[in-house]
Formats: structure tokens, sequence, C-alpha cells
């Protein structure tokens, strides 16, 4: 209720802005907190630019590092329910590599994160619900890597190359990515964990990939209602950014260059689309990256949309840190 309230004044677009701890290596090269976290519990965070100069930024929540995953999740778990009940959703977090965006969204095995918490919390409510409802949940996890489309719950490569349909009005799919039926929480972790390590595949440094490429999990939901005999089909996509950090001058040749332009134009185009969606304009630009087509139909609309734009703490970091705020400021 209170959300839908909210929703009415607000739009379907919410920002919460995380930040990580200073790490164990920050502490010890004596780098400095910039963020100010004294108004957090309104929403609003500060950065200290230098001297006495500080800058304000306003978000629907900010987390400071004491909040933890249970914290997050209390948060978004309404917004990843609506999807039982037929709404699209898009949960998304950005940032700059090593600020926690991993984190947040597949966490670790002792801190596991929105994804793992949504599909918990989906089974618990559809069983809840079981009286009234019949629930089909099923999930892919694919990863964009320079404009292309990898299914990472395949087990054999395959030399097909994925691309994306409109299959009817307001519906579009991957023809040929796997659906894992998940029947029960048990499933989802080792579906979760196929899909994690396969991101390594192929790649000599696993996390110097991960942050080269967008992880997206999509959970499917198919409902019944069994007094009504009313059927809905919705999806909630769930995913972890390519690092938003700029391309070091030294690194600005060959390969590098190329996963850069191209992690650039689709964190663009994504800005693009959701500013324009925020300003009402007409025309939505979906179709300029593979990462806001796929996303499309959850995104505008009636469809529900998060983004956690995770932040450092560090001295170190403050010019990627600003840059990320402003980023966020632009879809809001
Ligand atoms: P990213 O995916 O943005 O590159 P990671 O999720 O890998 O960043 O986070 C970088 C490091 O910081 C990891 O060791 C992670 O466990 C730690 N970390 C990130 N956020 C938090 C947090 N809120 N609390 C504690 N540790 C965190
Ligand atoms: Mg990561």
């Amino acid at each position: 209720k209170l959300y839908n309230q909210l929703q009415e004044t607000k739009g379907n677009i919410r920002v919460f802005c995380r930040c990580r701890p200073l790490s164990k290596e920050e502490v010890i090269a004596g780098c400095a907190t910039i963020v100010d976290f004294d108004a957090a519990k309104d929403g609003d965070l500060g950065i200290l630019t230098g001297g006495a100069t500080r800058k304000t930024f306003r978000f629907d929540r900010v987390y400071t590092p004491k909040d933890d995953q249970v914290d997050v999740f209390a948060d978004a778990s309404p917004l990843v329910l609506s999807v039982l009940d037929g709404y699209n959703v898009c949960i998304f977090a950005y940032g700059q590599t090593g600020t926690g965006k991993t984190f947040t969204m597949e966490g670790t095995e002792q801190n596991r994160g929105v994804n793992f918490r949504t599909l918990e919390q989906l089974f618990r409510t559809a069983e809840e619900r079981s009286d009234t409802f019949v629930y089909n949940i099923s999930v892919s996890v694919l990863e964009v890597y320079n404009e292309q489309i990898r299914d990472l719950l395949a087990t054999a490569p395959t030399s097909k190359k994925l691309e994306i349909k409109q299959a009817s009005e307001g519906f579009h799919n991957v023809p040929g990515i796997i659906e894992a039926k998940v029947e029960s929480i048990k499933e989802v972790w080792n579906v979760l964990r196929t899909g994690s390590s396969a991101r390594a595949v192929g790649s000599n440094n696993v996390n110097e990939h991960s942050s080269r490429s967008h992880c997206m999990l999509c959970i499917m939901v198919k409902s019944k209602n069994l007094i009504s005999g009313e059927c809905t089909r919705s999806k909630l996509w769930l995913v972890d950014l390519a690092g938003s950090e700029r391309l070091a001058k030294t690194d600005a040749q060959g390969e590098r260059l190329k996963e850069a332009q191209n992690i650039n134009r689709s964190l663009s185009a994504l800005g693009d689309v959701i500013s324009a969606l925020a300003n009402k304009s007409s025309h939505i630009p979906y179709r300029n990256s593979k990462l806001t087509h796929l996303l499309q139909d959850s995104l505008g609309g009636d469809s529900k949309t998060l983004m956690f734009v995770q932040i450092s703490p560090s001295d170190k970091d403050s010019s990627e840190t600003l840059s990320s705020l402003n980023f966020a400021t632009r879809v809001r």
C-alpha cells in the first residue's frame, strides 16, 4: 500500500546509494573517507570535495558501511514481490569496480545478496499463497560482453549467436537460451553457482573479466489464479553491471579499448533510457545497446526499476565516486 502511494507520487524509478567500508588496505595506506552520512536517514549523502566544501546528493535511500545485506534487502523486497503480481521489475547495481556491486547482488555464501534473497522470498511467498495461486518460476543467467550475449547456463559452448527477438507486444526473449525451471530454493543456489563459475571460462583473470561484462539474472514468473483463472507472465532482471570506471590512458589500445568503448556505450545507453523514461520522453532509445534491449520489457511502462549506485568512501576514488553520483542524479 505504502509503496503504491509512493509510486503514484514518484514514478517507477528508485535510486539507492550504497557505500562500502574502507578496506584494510585502504586503512593501512592512510586513505581518508570523503563520505559524510550525517543525513543518511533522510536520503542525503554528503561528499567532502576538499577543504570545507561539501556536495550533497539526494537518494531514495542511503546505506552506510554499517548497513548489512538484510537491511538492503528489506527495502528491495516489496519491489521484488511485485513480480508475483504480474509486474516486470529490474534491479541493477552501478558503479566503479571494487565498490560492492557483486557484493550487493550476488553476495557471498555467508552473506548472501539480493539475487539469492529475492528467489528465497519469491518461493516463500509463493508457498504462502498456494491456496489461491500456482506459480511457475524459471531462471536464465547470461552475460553481455563486447555487445555479445553468452548463456552462462549452457554446458557446451554453441557457435550460434544469441539474439534478442520480440515474441509479442511487450515481450522480448532470447531464443535458444536456457530457462532453468526451479522448484525450490535448494536448486537455486546451484543454478546461481553454475552461472557464476561459467563467467570465468575462457578468461585468464576472473575478476577482471567480470568487471568488464554485465552479468544478468532473469527470473521468469508465470502465475495462475486458481479462483479467477487469470494468468500472468512477468520477469525480474537482476543485473551486476560492468565497472563504470574510465579506462587508464596506458590501457587505451587493442582489446582493452574495445571493451571499454562497449561498456561506455552500454552504460550511457542505460542512462539515456532511464532519463528518457524519467522525463516521460516519447522516444525511449532501447535499441542502442544489448543491455537496454534485453531489459526493455522491465524498464518503463508500468514496470518497476531500482538502481543501486555503489560507491567507495576513499579519497583516492573521489573522481569516480563523483562521476557515479552524477550518473545517478541524471536518472533520478
Ligand atoms: P565490484 O563487484 O563492484 O567490483 P565487489 O562486490 O567485488 O565489487 O566488492 C569489492 C570488495 O569489497 C569485496 O571484497 C567485497 O566483499 C567488499 N565489500 C563490498 N561491499 C561491502 C560491504 N557493504 N560490506 C563489506 N564488504 C564489502
Ligand atoms: Mg563485481
